[in-house]
Protein backbone atom coordinates (compact mmCIF):
# COMPACT_ATOMS: atom_id res chain seq x y z
CA UNK A 1 0.00 0.00 0.00
CA UNK A 2 1.40 3.16 -0.94
CA UNK A 3 1.41 6.12 1.90
CA UNK A 4 -0.17 9.16 0.87
CA UNK A 5 -0.65 12.28 2.87
CA UNK A 6 -3.38 13.98 1.51
CA UNK A 7 -4.65 17.72 1.61
CA UNK A 8 -7.91 18.34 0.48
CA UNK A 9 -9.66 21.46 -0.24
CA UNK A 10 -13.24 20.94 0.96
CA UNK A 11 -16.36 22.63 2.38
CA UNK A 12 -18.88 19.80 2.43
CA UNK A 13 -17.57 16.76 5.22
CA UNK A 14 -19.42 14.23 2.75
CA UNK A 15 -17.51 15.32 -0.60
CA UNK A 16 -14.23 14.83 1.48
CA UNK A 17 -15.56 11.68 3.05
CA UNK A 18 -15.94 10.45 -0.18
CA UNK A 19 -12.80 11.34 -1.47
CA UNK A 20 -11.05 10.27 1.16
CA UNK A 21 -12.65 6.78 0.85
CA UNK A 22 -11.85 6.65 -2.75
CA UNK A 23 -8.14 6.97 -2.13
CA UNK A 24 -8.16 4.55 0.09
CA UNK A 25 -10.47 2.21 -1.93
CA UNK A 26 -7.65 2.99 -4.84
CA UNK A 27 -4.89 1.37 -2.73
CA UNK A 28 -3.28 4.40 -1.05
CA UNK A 29 -2.98 4.27 3.06
CA UNK A 30 -4.09 7.77 2.56
CA UNK A 31 -4.28 10.39 5.72
CA UNK A 32 -6.11 13.03 4.40
CA UNK A 33 -6.74 16.64 6.06
CA UNK A 34 -9.25 18.65 5.29
CA UNK A 35 -8.94 22.30 4.61
CA UNK A 36 -11.70 25.02 4.24
CA UNK A 37 -9.85 28.36 4.74
CA UNK A 38 -7.16 30.19 3.07
CA UNK A 39 -5.21 29.95 6.37
CA UNK A 40 -5.79 26.54 7.41
CA UNK A 41 -4.53 25.66 3.63
CA UNK A 42 -1.47 27.58 3.60
CA UNK A 43 -0.58 25.80 7.56
CA UNK A 44 -1.29 22.77 6.19
CA UNK A 45 1.23 23.44 3.05
CA UNK A 46 4.21 23.86 5.60
CA UNK A 47 4.10 20.26 6.50
CA UNK A 48 4.35 19.15 2.72
CA UNK A 49 1.55 17.16 1.73
CA UNK A 50 1.83 14.33 -1.31
CA UNK A 51 -0.82 15.68 -2.95
CA UNK A 52 -3.82 18.31 -2.99
CA UNK A 53 -7.32 17.97 -4.20
CA UNK A 54 -9.45 21.28 -4.61
CA UNK A 55 -12.89 21.41 -4.85
CA UNK A 56 -13.41 23.89 -7.89
CA UNK A 57 -15.27 26.67 -5.83
CA UNK A 58 -15.34 26.84 -2.00
CA UNK A 59 -16.95 30.10 -0.22
CA UNK A 60 -14.14 32.37 -0.23
CA UNK A 61 -11.33 30.32 -1.27
CA UNK A 62 -11.15 27.94 -4.35
CA UNK A 63 -9.01 25.94 -6.84
CA UNK A 64 -7.43 28.73 -8.58
CA UNK A 65 -6.42 30.77 -5.68
CA UNK A 66 -4.80 27.96 -4.00
CA UNK A 67 -2.81 27.20 -7.04
CA UNK A 68 -1.57 30.49 -7.29
CA UNK A 69 -0.50 30.47 -3.31
CA UNK A 70 1.58 27.11 -4.05
CA UNK A 71 3.31 28.12 -6.83
CA UNK A 72 4.05 31.95 -5.06
CA UNK A 73 5.57 29.76 -2.32
CA UNK A 74 7.78 27.65 -4.73
CA UNK A 75 6.27 23.79 -3.67
CA UNK A 76 5.84 21.01 -5.98
CA UNK A 77 3.34 19.66 -5.02
CA UNK A 78 0.61 17.58 -7.72
CA UNK A 79 -2.73 19.42 -7.57
CA UNK A 80 -5.72 18.08 -9.00
CA UNK A 81 -9.14 20.19 -9.17
CA UNK A 82 -12.39 18.24 -8.47
CA UNK A 83 -15.41 19.82 -9.58
CA UNK A 84 -19.29 19.59 -9.53
CA UNK A 85 -19.68 21.01 -12.63
CA UNK A 86 -17.60 21.10 -15.69
CA UNK A 87 -16.80 24.65 -16.43
CA UNK A 88 -14.64 24.56 -19.45
CA UNK A 89 -12.75 27.64 -19.58
CA UNK A 90 -12.39 27.92 -15.43
CA UNK A 91 -10.87 24.26 -15.79
CA UNK A 92 -8.54 25.32 -18.54
CA UNK A 93 -7.44 28.54 -16.38
CA UNK A 94 -6.48 25.55 -13.55
CA UNK A 95 -4.30 23.74 -15.95
CA UNK A 96 -2.63 27.10 -16.86
CA UNK A 97 -1.65 27.40 -13.87
CA UNK A 98 -0.31 24.07 -13.45
CA UNK A 99 -3.07 21.76 -12.03
CA UNK A 100 -2.22 18.29 -13.35
CA UNK A 101 -5.83 17.10 -13.66
CA UNK A 102 -9.08 17.80 -13.04
CA UNK A 103 -11.70 15.53 -12.21
CA UNK A 104 -15.76 15.32 -11.58
CA UNK A 105 -16.90 14.46 -8.29
CA UNK A 106 -19.75 12.23 -9.86
CA UNK A 107 -16.83 10.55 -11.54
CA UNK A 108 -14.34 9.82 -8.31
CA UNK A 109 -13.01 5.98 -10.06
CA UNK A 110 -10.82 7.97 -11.91
CA UNK A 111 -9.01 9.40 -8.70
CA UNK A 112 -6.76 6.54 -7.57
CA UNK A 113 -4.88 5.92 -11.57
CA UNK A 114 -5.13 10.54 -11.78
CA UNK A 115 -3.15 10.97 -8.14
CA UNK A 116 -1.14 7.33 -9.58
CA UNK A 117 0.45 9.29 -12.24
CA UNK A 118 0.35 12.71 -10.72
CA UNK A 119 2.95 10.86 -7.66
CA UNK A 120 5.01 9.61 -10.87
CA UNK A 121 4.76 12.66 -12.76
CA UNK A 122 6.55 14.77 -9.53
CA UNK A 123 9.18 12.23 -8.67
CA UNK A 124 10.02 12.32 -12.35
CA UNK A 125 10.31 16.16 -12.07
CA UNK A 126 11.96 15.60 -8.49
CA UNK A 127 14.83 13.38 -10.29
CA UNK A 128 15.15 16.13 -13.16
CA UNK A 129 15.24 18.87 -10.92
CA UNK A 130 18.57 17.21 -8.82
CA UNK A 131 20.27 15.65 -12.02
CA UNK A 132 19.80 19.62 -13.30
CA UNK A 133 21.06 20.82 -9.90
CA UNK A 134 23.75 18.34 -9.86
CA UNK A 135 24.81 19.21 -13.65
CA UNK A 136 24.99 22.86 -13.20
CA UNK A 137 27.09 22.33 -9.52
CA UNK A 138 29.35 20.52 -11.75
CA UNK A 139 29.78 22.72 -14.61
CA UNK A 140 30.33 25.50 -12.75
CA UNK A 141 32.96 23.48 -10.74
CA UNK A 142 34.35 22.45 -13.86
CA UNK A 143 34.08 26.18 -15.41
CA UNK A 144 35.71 28.04 -12.23
CA UNK A 145 38.95 25.26 -12.36
CA UNK A 146 39.40 25.85 -16.18
CA UNK A 147 39.09 29.40 -16.18
CA UNK A 148 40.86 30.81 -13.07
CA UNK A 149 43.80 28.48 -13.29
CA UNK A 150 47.25 29.41 -14.97
CA UNK A 151 46.05 27.07 -17.62
CA UNK A 152 44.49 28.47 -20.32
CA UNK A 153 42.06 25.95 -22.14
CA UNK A 154 41.32 26.28 -25.89
CA UNK A 155 39.69 24.61 -28.71
CA UNK A 156 40.49 24.79 -32.20
CA UNK A 157 38.90 24.31 -35.64
CA UNK A 158 41.64 21.63 -37.43
CA UNK A 159 40.40 22.61 -41.10
CA UNK A 160 40.84 26.64 -40.67
CA UNK A 161 43.51 26.73 -37.26
CA UNK A 162 41.25 29.35 -35.75
CA UNK A 163 39.96 29.30 -32.05
CA UNK A 164 36.77 28.32 -31.13
CA UNK A 165 37.30 28.49 -27.89
CA UNK A 166 39.98 30.03 -25.08
CA UNK A 167 39.84 30.79 -21.65
CA UNK A 168 39.08 34.02 -20.28
CA UNK A 169 42.68 34.19 -18.81
CA UNK A 170 44.15 34.39 -22.61
CA UNK A 171 43.26 38.08 -22.12
CA UNK A 172 45.35 38.53 -19.16
CA UNK A 173 48.32 36.56 -20.26
CA UNK A 174 48.80 38.41 -23.56
CA UNK A 175 46.75 41.58 -23.79
CA UNK A 176 44.20 40.45 -27.02
CA UNK A 177 40.74 40.10 -26.10
CA UNK A 178 39.12 37.21 -26.56
CA UNK A 179 37.59 37.78 -29.67
CA UNK A 180 40.34 38.55 -31.42
CA UNK A 181 41.68 34.96 -30.74
CA UNK A 182 38.64 34.07 -32.73
CA UNK A 183 39.33 35.39 -35.53
CA UNK A 184 40.78 34.00 -38.01
CA UNK A 185 44.82 34.00 -38.68
CA UNK A 186 44.91 35.18 -35.15
CA UNK A 187 47.55 32.59 -34.30
CA UNK A 188 49.45 32.79 -37.35
CA UNK A 189 49.97 36.03 -36.78
CA UNK A 190 51.28 36.26 -33.43
CA UNK A 191 53.71 33.32 -33.20
CA UNK A 192 57.06 32.98 -33.89
CA UNK A 193 56.99 31.15 -37.98
CA UNK A 194 59.02 28.48 -36.36
CA UNK A 195 56.26 27.59 -33.85
CA UNK A 196 53.18 27.90 -35.75
CA UNK A 197 52.80 24.23 -36.76
CA UNK A 198 52.93 23.34 -33.35
CA UNK A 199 49.06 23.31 -32.91
CA UNK A 200 48.13 22.39 -36.71
CA UNK A 201 49.63 19.39 -36.48
CA UNK A 202 46.93 16.19 -35.54
CA UNK A 203 48.60 13.85 -33.44
CA UNK A 204 47.30 10.41 -33.10
CA UNK A 205 48.32 10.82 -28.99
CA UNK A 206 48.31 13.76 -26.86
CA UNK A 207 51.94 15.67 -27.41
CA UNK A 208 53.16 18.66 -25.84
CA UNK A 209 55.14 21.77 -27.71
CA UNK A 210 56.74 25.10 -26.38
CA UNK A 211 55.94 28.25 -28.66
CA UNK A 212 56.65 31.56 -28.55
CA UNK A 213 53.79 34.20 -29.13
CA UNK A 214 54.19 38.24 -28.90
CA UNK A 215 52.16 39.65 -26.50
CA UNK A 216 49.46 43.06 -27.19
CA UNK A 217 52.54 44.78 -25.53
CA UNK A 218 55.29 43.38 -27.73
CA UNK A 219 56.93 41.08 -25.52
CA UNK A 220 57.13 37.36 -26.26
CA UNK A 221 55.67 34.93 -23.88
CA UNK A 222 57.24 31.04 -23.88
CA UNK A 223 53.28 28.97 -24.34
CA UNK A 224 53.85 25.30 -23.15
CA UNK A 225 51.04 23.87 -25.54
CA UNK A 226 49.54 20.22 -24.62
CA UNK A 227 47.44 19.00 -27.27
CA UNK A 228 44.88 16.49 -26.97
CA UNK A 229 44.52 13.09 -28.70
CA UNK A 230 41.30 14.45 -31.65
CA UNK A 231 38.44 13.74 -30.22
CA UNK A 232 36.17 12.42 -32.74
CA UNK A 233 32.43 13.90 -33.34
CA UNK A 234 29.09 12.09 -33.64
CA UNK A 235 29.93 11.06 -37.65
CA UNK A 236 33.61 10.12 -36.35
CA UNK A 237 35.26 13.17 -38.17
CA UNK A 238 38.18 14.74 -35.90
CA UNK A 239 37.51 18.48 -36.52
CA UNK A 240 38.26 19.69 -33.22
CA UNK A 241 41.88 20.37 -31.75
CA UNK A 242 41.60 20.81 -28.10
CA UNK A 243 44.21 21.31 -25.38
CA UNK A 244 45.86 23.49 -22.36
CA UNK A 245 47.76 26.77 -22.97
CA UNK A 246 50.45 27.37 -19.48
CA UNK A 247 52.51 30.60 -19.79
CA UNK A 248 56.44 29.01 -18.96
CA UNK A 249 58.24 31.93 -19.36
CA UNK A 250 59.31 32.75 -15.75
CA UNK A 251 60.69 28.83 -15.77
CA UNK A 252 62.19 29.25 -19.18
CA UNK A 253 64.68 32.38 -18.57
CA UNK A 254 65.06 30.63 -15.06
CA UNK A 255 66.07 27.88 -16.90
CA UNK A 256 68.26 29.88 -19.49
CA UNK A 257 70.31 32.00 -16.34
CA UNK A 258 70.73 28.58 -14.60
CA UNK A 259 72.12 26.95 -18.14
CA UNK A 260 74.13 30.13 -18.20
CA UNK A 261 75.61 30.16 -14.93
CA UNK A 262 76.23 26.36 -15.39
CA UNK A 263 78.25 27.09 -18.40
CA UNK A 264 80.00 29.87 -16.46
CA UNK A 265 80.60 27.51 -14.03
CA UNK A 266 82.38 24.94 -16.07
CA UNK A 267 84.78 27.64 -17.91
CA UNK A 268 85.77 28.88 -14.60
CA UNK A 269 86.53 25.47 -12.97
CA UNK A 270 88.16 24.19 -16.07
CA UNK A 271 90.37 27.61 -15.68
CA UNK A 272 91.09 26.47 -12.06
CA UNK A 273 91.87 23.26 -13.06
CA UNK A 274 94.67 24.69 -15.97
CA UNK A 275 95.74 27.62 -13.30
CA UNK A 276 96.06 24.38 -10.73
CA UNK A 277 98.17 22.81 -12.52
CA UNK A 278 100.59 25.26 -14.26
CA UNK A 279 101.00 26.90 -11.25
CA UNK A 280 102.53 23.22 -9.26
CA UNK A 281 103.97 22.77 -12.45
CA UNK A 282 105.62 26.15 -12.75
CA UNK A 283 106.80 26.18 -9.03
CA UNK A 284 108.58 22.94 -9.15
CA UNK A 285 111.47 24.88 -10.80
CA UNK A 286 112.47 27.94 -8.72
CA UNK A 287 111.51 25.31 -5.71
CA UNK A 288 114.12 22.96 -7.16
CA UNK A 289 116.71 25.74 -7.23
CA UNK A 290 115.65 26.90 -3.25
CA UNK A 291 116.06 23.15 -2.15
CA UNK A 292 119.81 22.96 -4.10
CA UNK A 293 120.95 26.02 -2.78
CA UNK A 294 119.99 25.32 0.99
CA UNK A 295 121.29 21.95 0.47
CA UNK A 296 124.91 23.45 -0.99
CA UNK A 297 124.69 26.21 1.77
CA UNK A 298 123.93 22.93 4.69
CA UNK A 299 126.96 21.47 2.68
CA UNK A 300 129.25 24.12 2.63
CA UNK A 301 128.81 25.89 5.88
CA UNK A 302 127.12 22.94 8.29
CA UNK A 303 129.78 23.91 11.57
CA UNK A 304 131.29 27.11 10.11
CA UNK A 305 128.75 29.55 11.84
CA UNK A 306 126.82 29.69 14.75
CA UNK A 307 124.54 26.91 16.14
CA UNK A 308 121.44 29.04 15.06
CA UNK A 309 122.69 29.21 11.82
CA UNK A 310 122.66 25.25 11.45
CA UNK A 311 119.09 25.10 12.89
CA UNK A 312 117.82 27.73 10.56
CA UNK A 313 119.60 25.95 7.51
CA UNK A 314 117.94 22.48 8.59
CA UNK A 315 114.84 24.13 9.08
CA UNK A 316 114.43 25.51 5.39
CA UNK A 317 115.38 22.22 4.22
CA UNK A 318 112.96 20.63 5.64
CA UNK A 319 110.19 23.17 4.74
CA UNK A 320 111.98 22.93 0.61
CA UNK A 321 110.95 19.12 1.57
CA UNK A 322 107.47 19.06 1.95
CA UNK A 323 106.77 21.36 -0.13
CA UNK A 324 108.33 19.79 -3.04
CA UNK A 325 106.17 16.85 -1.88
CA UNK A 326 103.14 19.08 -1.51
CA UNK A 327 103.19 20.40 -5.20
CA UNK A 328 104.21 16.78 -6.89
CA UNK A 329 100.97 15.67 -4.89
CA UNK A 330 99.22 18.98 -6.38
CA UNK A 331 99.91 17.81 -9.34
CA UNK A 332 98.99 14.54 -9.58
CA UNK A 333 95.21 15.75 -8.54
CA UNK A 334 95.51 18.38 -11.18
CA UNK A 335 96.31 15.79 -13.83
CA UNK A 336 93.33 13.66 -12.44
CA UNK A 337 91.19 16.35 -12.61
CA UNK A 338 91.86 17.79 -16.21
CA UNK A 339 92.68 14.74 -18.02
CA UNK A 340 90.76 12.13 -19.23
CA UNK A 341 90.77 8.93 -17.30
CA UNK A 342 91.10 5.86 -20.40
CA UNK A 343 89.05 3.63 -19.08
CA UNK A 344 88.66 0.04 -20.25
CA UNK A 345 88.89 -3.64 -18.87
CA UNK A 346 91.03 -3.05 -15.69
CA UNK A 347 92.32 -6.01 -13.93
CA UNK A 348 92.29 -5.24 -10.23
CA UNK A 349 94.86 -7.94 -9.10
CA UNK A 350 97.21 -6.55 -11.70
CA UNK A 351 96.63 -2.91 -9.99
CA UNK A 352 96.78 -4.39 -6.53
CA UNK A 353 100.19 -6.47 -6.98
CA UNK A 354 101.61 -3.16 -8.43
CA UNK A 355 100.40 -1.09 -6.05
CA UNK A 356 102.00 -3.60 -3.40
CA UNK A 357 105.28 -3.52 -4.79
CA UNK A 358 105.77 0.18 -5.23
CA UNK A 359 105.16 0.60 -1.54
CA UNK A 360 107.18 -2.54 -0.70
CA UNK A 361 109.86 -0.39 1.14
CA UNK A 362 106.77 0.61 3.51
CA UNK A 363 105.49 -2.27 4.22
CA UNK A 364 108.54 -4.16 5.28
CA UNK A 365 109.50 -1.73 7.61
CA UNK A 366 106.40 -1.10 9.29
CA UNK A 367 106.17 -5.14 9.57
CA UNK A 368 102.36 -4.66 7.42
CA UNK A 369 100.63 -7.88 6.59
CA UNK A 370 98.20 -7.29 3.57
CA UNK A 371 95.70 -9.77 2.72
CA UNK A 372 93.11 -9.41 -0.02
CA UNK A 373 90.06 -11.53 -1.59
CA UNK A 374 90.08 -12.56 -4.88
CA UNK A 375 89.84 -8.80 -7.14
CA UNK A 376 87.88 -8.30 -10.11
CA UNK A 377 88.24 -7.27 -13.53
CA UNK A 378 85.95 -3.72 -13.59
CA UNK A 379 85.74 -0.98 -16.13
CA UNK A 380 88.36 1.43 -15.13
CA UNK A 381 91.90 3.40 -15.56
CA UNK A 382 94.21 1.16 -14.74
CA UNK A 383 97.00 4.04 -13.43
CA UNK A 384 94.14 5.47 -11.50
CA UNK A 385 92.73 2.92 -9.78
CA UNK A 386 96.18 2.31 -8.62
CA UNK A 387 96.67 5.47 -7.26
CA UNK A 388 93.11 5.05 -5.25
CA UNK A 389 94.86 1.68 -4.10
CA UNK A 390 98.54 3.15 -3.67
CA UNK A 391 96.72 6.16 -1.34
CA UNK A 392 94.26 3.91 0.98
CA UNK A 393 97.31 1.37 1.46
CA UNK A 394 99.98 3.76 2.26
CA UNK A 395 97.32 5.52 4.72
CA UNK A 396 96.51 2.54 6.48
CA UNK A 397 100.47 2.16 6.69
CA UNK A 398 100.89 5.29 8.02
CA UNK A 399 97.75 5.97 10.36
CA UNK A 400 98.94 2.39 12.37
CA UNK A 401 98.82 2.36 16.22
CA UNK A 402 100.93 0.34 18.32
CA UNK A 403 100.36 -2.65 16.85
CA UNK A 404 101.90 -3.59 13.30
CA UNK A 405 99.45 -2.91 10.40
CA UNK A 406 96.98 -5.54 9.40
CA UNK A 407 95.07 -4.80 6.48
CA UNK A 408 92.36 -6.45 4.27
CA UNK A 409 90.54 -5.64 0.63
CA UNK A 410 87.84 -7.50 0.28
CA UNK A 411 85.59 -7.65 -2.90
CA UNK A 412 82.02 -8.41 -3.00
CA UNK A 413 79.36 -7.19 -6.24
CA UNK A 414 75.99 -6.56 -7.08
CA UNK A 415 73.60 -6.53 -10.26
CA UNK A 416 75.25 -2.92 -10.70
CA UNK A 417 78.47 -2.63 -8.86
CA UNK A 418 81.69 -3.46 -8.08
CA UNK A 419 81.85 -2.78 -3.95
CA UNK A 420 85.65 -2.96 -2.60
CA UNK A 421 86.65 -2.38 1.23
CA UNK A 422 90.36 -1.69 2.49
CA UNK A 423 90.58 -2.42 6.45
CA UNK A 424 93.18 -1.41 8.44
CA UNK A 425 93.88 -1.56 12.59
CA UNK A 426 95.14 1.55 12.93
CA UNK A 427 94.05 4.85 14.97
CA UNK A 428 90.52 5.40 13.61
CA UNK A 429 88.83 8.27 12.52
CA UNK A 430 86.49 10.06 15.15
CA UNK A 431 83.06 9.82 13.67
CA UNK A 432 82.21 14.03 12.82
CA UNK A 433 85.40 14.06 10.26
CA UNK A 434 84.28 10.65 8.05
CA UNK A 435 83.41 13.27 5.08
CA UNK A 436 85.50 16.16 5.74
CA UNK A 437 88.93 13.74 5.28
CA UNK A 438 87.83 13.82 1.53
CA UNK A 439 88.27 17.58 1.07
CA UNK A 440 91.66 18.64 -0.44
CA UNK A 441 93.94 19.93 2.11
CA UNK A 442 91.98 18.39 5.17
CA UNK A 443 94.00 17.11 7.67
CA UNK A 444 93.54 15.87 11.07
CA UNK A 445 96.97 15.69 12.49
CA UNK A 446 100.33 18.00 12.56
CA UNK A 447 102.95 17.06 9.88
CA UNK A 448 105.22 16.69 12.67
CA UNK A 449 102.76 13.48 13.80
CA UNK A 450 102.41 12.12 10.09
CA UNK A 451 103.46 13.11 7.08
CA UNK A 452 101.32 14.09 4.34
CA UNK A 453 100.01 16.74 2.12
CA UNK A 454 96.04 16.08 2.83
CA UNK A 455 95.39 15.38 -1.17
CA UNK A 456 95.28 11.87 -1.10
CA UNK A 457 91.26 11.03 -0.07
CA UNK A 458 90.23 13.80 -2.42
CA UNK A 459 92.60 12.13 -5.09
CA UNK A 460 90.50 9.01 -4.41
CA UNK A 461 87.09 10.90 -4.58
CA UNK A 462 87.96 12.57 -7.60
CA UNK A 463 89.15 9.37 -8.88
CA UNK A 464 85.63 7.45 -8.19
CA UNK A 465 83.38 10.77 -9.66
CA UNK A 466 85.43 9.95 -13.40
CA UNK A 467 84.67 6.30 -12.75
CA UNK A 468 80.92 7.30 -11.96
CA UNK A 469 81.29 5.60 -8.77
CA UNK A 470 81.64 6.77 -4.74
CA UNK A 471 84.00 6.37 -1.87
CA UNK A 472 82.90 6.80 1.68
CA UNK A 473 84.63 5.96 5.10
CA UNK A 474 83.80 4.18 8.25
CA UNK A 475 85.53 3.90 11.62
CA UNK A 476 85.60 3.63 15.15
CA UNK A 477 88.83 5.61 17.05
CA UNK A 478 91.07 3.40 18.01
CA UNK A 479 90.09 0.16 16.43
CA UNK A 480 90.51 1.02 13.11
CA UNK A 481 89.08 1.92 9.60
CA UNK A 482 87.71 1.04 6.52
CA UNK A 483 87.19 3.26 3.14
CA UNK A 484 84.30 1.19 1.13
CA UNK A 485 84.48 2.41 -2.83
CA UNK A 486 81.70 1.48 -5.50
CA UNK A 487 82.41 1.00 -9.49
CA UNK A 488 79.41 0.53 -11.32
CA UNK A 489 79.90 -2.14 -14.07
CA UNK A 490 78.17 -0.41 -16.32
CA UNK A 491 80.65 2.45 -18.45
CA UNK A 492 79.70 5.37 -17.20
CA UNK A 493 82.74 7.92 -17.35
CA UNK A 494 82.45 11.09 -15.94
CA UNK A 495 84.97 13.95 -15.68
P1 LIG B 1 97.33 12.68 4.11
O1 LIG B 1 97.40 11.21 4.28
O2 LIG B 1 98.34 13.21 3.16
O3 LIG B 1 97.24 13.41 5.38
P2 LIG B 1 94.75 12.11 3.02
O4 LIG B 1 93.87 12.94 2.17
O5 LIG B 1 95.19 10.81 2.46
O6 LIG B 1 95.95 13.02 3.40
O7 LIG B 1 94.00 11.84 4.37
C1 LIG B 1 93.40 12.91 5.05
C2 LIG B 1 93.32 12.63 6.52
O8 LIG B 1 92.47 11.54 6.79
C3 LIG B 1 94.63 12.17 7.09
O9 LIG B 1 95.45 13.27 7.44
C4 LIG B 1 94.20 11.39 8.31
O10 LIG B 1 93.96 12.25 9.38
C5 LIG B 1 92.92 10.76 7.90
N1 LIG B 1 93.11 9.37 7.43
C6 LIG B 1 93.21 8.94 6.17
N2 LIG B 1 93.36 7.59 6.12
C7 LIG B 1 93.32 7.17 7.40
C8 LIG B 1 93.40 5.88 8.02
N3 LIG B 1 93.54 4.75 7.31
N4 LIG B 1 93.32 5.83 9.36
C9 LIG B 1 93.18 6.96 10.09
N5 LIG B 1 93.09 8.20 9.57
C10 LIG B 1 93.16 8.31 8.23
Amino acid sequence: MTSLSALILEDSKPDFELVAKQLRYAGFDARCTQVQTQEEYLARLDGTPDVILADYALPGFDALHALELLQERGQDVPFLVLTGVVDEEALVECIRHGAVDYLLKDRLARLGSAVHRALQEAEARRKRRAAETELSKSNRRFQYLVETTGAIPWEMDANTGRFTYVGPQAEKLLGYPVDEWYREGFWDAHVRPEDRGALKAQPSENFERTCRIRTAGGSTVYLHCALSKPCPDGAGNCNTLYGFMMDISELKSMQDSLASQAAALASSNEELKQFAYAASHDLQEPLRMVAFYTQLLSKRYRGKLDSDADEFIGYALEGATRMRDLLKNLLVYSRVSTGKPSMGLTNCEEVFGECLSNLRLALNESGASVTHDPLPIVNGDFSQLGQLFQNLISNAIKFHGVKAPVIHVSSSESDSDWHFCVRDNGIGIEEEYLEQIFVIFQRLHRSDQYSGSGIGLALCKRIMEHHGGRIWAKSTLGAGSEFHFVIPKERQCQF
